[in-house]
Formats: C-alpha cells, sequence, structure tokens
C-alpha cells in the first residue's frame, strides 16, 4: 500500500487504528498466520469512520477485507499481499437491550459470547450458539449466516437478525435498523448482506432479535446401532417434546472414540456403538420438563430407538457430554493432513451419502481417516478426514462433492464459500442463480473493492447444467 493511503487513513481513525508490517501478522498467530498478507490493518471505531475508508478505497481502487472474528472454516478473511484488512473489533459495543420487544442493539464486533453473557441478568437470550463463540463477532455470524448448535430450534442467524446498518463499497451508510419481526415495506435489504461473506458492504451495527432465557434444561446422550435409528429418534423426540428440542448433535463412531481416547475425554456410554446423538431440550419448567423429557426417551427405548442411553442429572454432566462433541483438537491433531467439510442434504438420504463417502475416500486411502459429526437435526453433517498428503486437497474433496451430487445436497451448510470451496459453487448454485449474484456484486460494488477472489471463482469446473 502507498504511503499516501496509509497517511490517509491514519488522518480517519487515527495512528493506532492501524497497523503495518509484522505487526498485522503477530495479531493472529498459529493457524490463522499463513492466511494473513495483508500490508495494512485498520481498525475504525465508527460507522463514520469505516464510511471514509471504504470512501476511500473505492476511490483509489484498493482491496479491501473485512475481518470480524476470525474463526470463520473457508478463508473468507484471507488477505495477500496490497490488501488491506478491516478489523470490527473496536466497534465492540452492546448498545440497548429493550426487554418489552425482546431486541437488542449493538456494533458488530460485539464477541458472541459477550452479548450471550451479557443478556443474563435481563433472563433473555441470544439463542445463536456454536463452538467459535469465544472469537465469533456477531457481525461476522451475519456475514457467514452462521448455524450452530440450536438451529433446529431457532432458525440460522438470518432468523435472528431484525435489522442492519452496513456501509456500501463507495462509503454510504444504509441503516435499515427495524425492530420489528414483521415489516414487508418493500425488499428485505438486510437479507443482502446475510451470508455475503463481507462482498457487498461491512455489517457496522445490528438490531438482533432475543428469546425468553430457557429455564429448564435436559440433556441425554444415546448409542444407537444403526442410522435409522437416530432418524426414527429424531422425529419421535421433537414429536414428543412440544417444540422444546433444541438439539439433536450426530457423532459417529470414529469421533466418539477419537475424543473418549485415552487420557481424553472420559466416555459417558460404550464404546462400540456405531452412532451417538446429544439431545437437548429447553423449557420453562425444570421439573415438568424433565419427567416430559424421560417419558419420550423411556418411550424411544420400549421402541427400540437407541441402543443405550445416558441422562445428564447436573451441570458437570451436561457439560462433559457437550465437550466429547465440542472439543475439536483431538481430530485436528490425529488426522493429519486434517481435511474439514461441512454439507447438507435430506436427513433421509445421509447413511447413503456417507456410506457412498467411505467408498470414495477407502478406494483411494485404504487407511484414510473418516469421521462424521454435525447437525443431523436441520440436516448438516460435518466430515472430518484426514487421508493422503497436503497437496491432496482436491483428490480428497472429489470423494466428498461427487457423491453429493446425485442428493443435490449442499457444499456448505452453514460455513460460507470463501476462498476453500468457490470451485464447489456451482454443485449446489444454477448458473442463473450465480449470474445473479454476480450482477448484485457489480451493482453494490463497481470497482470490486470488497473482499475480492472470495465466493466466486473457478466454479465453472463443476457447475451443474443450469435450471
Ligand atoms: C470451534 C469452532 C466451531 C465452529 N462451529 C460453527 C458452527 O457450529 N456453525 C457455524 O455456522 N460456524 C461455526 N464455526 C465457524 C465460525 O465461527 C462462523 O462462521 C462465524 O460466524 C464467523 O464469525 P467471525 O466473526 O469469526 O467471522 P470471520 O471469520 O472473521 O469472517 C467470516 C466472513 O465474514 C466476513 N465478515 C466478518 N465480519 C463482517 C462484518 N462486520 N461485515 C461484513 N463482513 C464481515 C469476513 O469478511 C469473512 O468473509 C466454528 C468455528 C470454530 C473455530
Amino acid at each position: 500500500m502507498n504511503d499516501f493511503l496509509l497517511a490517509a487513513l491514519r488522518e480517519i481513525v487515527g495512528c493506532d487504528g492501524v497497523l503495518t508490517g509484522d505487526a498485522v501478522k503477530a495479531r493472529y498467530p498459529g493457524y490463522f498466520m499463513s492466511q494473513i498478507g495483508a500490508d495494512a490493518l485498520v481498525r475504525p471505531a465508527t460507522t463514520e469512520q469505516v464510511s471514509r475508508v471504504l470512501a476511500l478505497c473505492n476511490q483509489h481502487g484498493q482491496s479491501v477485507v473485512v475481518q470480524g472474528g476470525m474463526s470463520g472454516w473457508v478463508r473468507a478473511t484471507q488477505t495477500q499481499a496490497g490488501d488491506l484488512a478491516l478489523s470490527l473489533e473496536r466497534l465492540n459495543q452492546i448498545e440497548t437491550v429493550d426487554t418489552v420487544n425482546r431486541t437488542v442493539t449493538l456494533q458488530a464486533g460485539v464477541v458472541l459470547q459477550t452479548l450471550q453473557d451479557y443478556l443474563e441478568p435481563y433472563r433473555l437470550t441470544f439463542p445463536l450458539d456454536l463452538g467459535g463463540r469465544g472469537s465469533c463477532h456477531v457481525g461476522g455470524n451475519a456475514a457467514t449466516n452462521a448455524g450452530g448448535m440450536r438451529v433446529i430450534r431457532y432458525g440460522m442467524m438470518r432468523e435472528q437478525v431484525l435489522g442492519i446498518e452496513a456501509v456500501l463499497a463507495n462509503g454510504t451508510v444504509v441503516s435499515s435498523l427495524n425492530r420489528m419481526i414483521k415489516n414487508n415495506t418493500g425488499y428485505d435489504l438486510k437479507q443482502l448482506f446475510i451470508g455475503s461473506e463481507g462482498t457487498l458492504g461491512v455489517i457496522t451495527r445490528l438490531v438482533l432479535r432475543l428469546r425468553e432465557q430457557p429455564r429448564s434444561n435436559n440433556t441425554a446422550l444415546v448409542a444407537a446401532n444403526s442410522f435409522d435409528q437416530i432418524v426414527g429418534l429424531l422425529r419421535h423426540m421433537d414429536a414428543s417434546l412440544g417444540g422444546m428440542l433444541s438439539a439433536f448433535e450426530l457423532i459417529d463412531n470414529r469421533f466418539y472414540n477419537v475424543n473418549t481416547g485415552s487420557g481424553r475425554h472420559a466416555p459417558p456410554l460404550g464404546q462400540d456403538y456405531p452412532y451417538y446423538a446429544i439431545i437437548e431440550a429447553l423449557g420453562s419448567d425444570q421439573q415438568r420438563d424433565a419427567e416430559l423429557f424421560e417419558n419420550a426417551l423411556s418411550a424411544a427405548g420400549e421402541n427400540s430407538l437407541f441402543a443405550d442411553a445416558t441422562l445428564a442429572s447436573s451441570e458437570k454432566q451436561r457439560a462433559d457430554i457437550w465437550a466429547v462433541r465440542e472439543d475439536l483438537q483431538h481430530i485436528i491433531r490425529d488426522f493429519q493432513p486434517f481435511y474439514a467439510f461441512d454439507v447438507s442434504l435430506p436427513v433421509g438420504e445421509m447413511a447413503d451419502y456417507m456410506s457412498k463417502v467411505k467408498q470414495h475416500l477407502h478406494a483411494r486411502w485404504p487407511e484414510g481417516a473418516i469421521a462424521f459429526l454435525g447437525h443431523v437435526g436441520d440436516g448438516n453433517l460435518h466430515i472430518a478426514i484426514g487421508a493422503g498428503g497436503a497437496q491432496d486437497r482436491e483428490a480428497v474433496e472429489s470423494c466428498v462433492y461427487e457423491p453429493l451430487i446425485p442428493f443435490s445436497g449442499s457444499v456448505s451448510a452453514e460455513h460460507g464459500i470463501g476462498i476453500e470451496k468457490r470451485p464447489y459453487l456451482g454443485i449446489s448454485r444454477s448458473q442463473s442463480e450465480i449470474d445473479l449474484m454476480l450482477g448484485l456484486k457489480g451493482l453494490l460494488d463497481p470497482v470490486g473493492i470488497l473482499n475480492p477472489g472470495k465466493i466466486f471463482g473457478g466454479f465453472e469446473a463443476h457447475s451443474k447444467q443450469a435450471a
């Protein structure tokens, strides 16, 4: 970046708002280090500063890569030499909690967990919950349309956002800070920015919908002998719990054994079952809901919908069960090189799909490691693969994506496209859909400064026939 631009940026955000050179890389240790090539990082503290930064960059054709909490899985925040990284970390104020309308208005750089903790005394909750909660920003959650553990009950981030303030590439501030659930006055513009991965605008403020804090929590881990049992159990529990089913998380035998191996988490159930599921119900009356939960589970047992089960009877047992699902460090260490995938397809077709992925992988790498887990209640499977070498990414990807095509599944259930999944966009989207997306990109960011090279690029290689 040239000195003129750096000086102009410092004038807008102050000297400590701009980092350059090694100071940029030093902020992102470990895994993310290799993805940071930007010459400079700017940290605006107000919407007005974001607007002035973007207007300046737009005028000079300067690429800008928006960074939230940097917890994304698809390299959507990756920068290269010449890029300017723009971090939302200083826009981190929770502005107002409206307890009557059950909304919160806040800045995009608020960390998800900070919001969740902040709401405790209000007896309200923001229900989006995911493993990256300690670092991801609510703005990043909106930009990726994050999902997580409770989508089955509350929906994805898209369903939680009532209003958005965003800054367009040319610096125009679009304030759409709606606070109502219903508002059909023309196009719902906030939806343009949700899931757009920083390519259409910079989200600076949001109005989020809040829910009543659950007063009961019932959690069980079940073991199943077949995927059919898992599918039957999902339906049974949903039907029996009167809308309280809040999580239904699949863990396969391989993942369970990695995390409950020697010196790791104690196995809550035996280690020989092909599948496990964490079932959680959130409600309003602990005594009544516990009875309902236990009755639903025992009816499931009587109908042979699982092989074994354990109920959490304390907060510690609940946390221990969730740790078996949420802890990713062991699998990342054991499966090397580690490849992670996030696909979706109808639940009824998952067993067939999983066996095809295994066949493809083992045909190429007989010893290749593979584990499945995920938000199965939402049709979302996460796949961990340890096979081949670092150069074999494309071959590993074809083992996952080729079998997905006949099921018309999605190559990205909740993580977005970023750089990692660009070549496969055409598997899940038709050419006419991609053309419309590119048209919107051209309209909102005609110079192409926002997050260039993300989402689009090389998708022709795997395109399906235009619908
Ligand atoms: C342990 C772990 C578990 C996870 N589990 C889940 C899960 O269950 N479900 C799930 O959906 N994700 C999950 N994730 C992925 C990740 O946490 C989410 O994608 C999250 O929403 C990213 O938020 P972020 O603030 O970290 O965004 P970043 O990673 O910083 O950015 C992601 C994208 O959003 C853009 N962006 C960020 N902020 C803004 C903004 N204010 N305006 C415009 N664009 C912006 C960036 O340019 C980039 O394209 C997990 C991650 C980890 C580390």
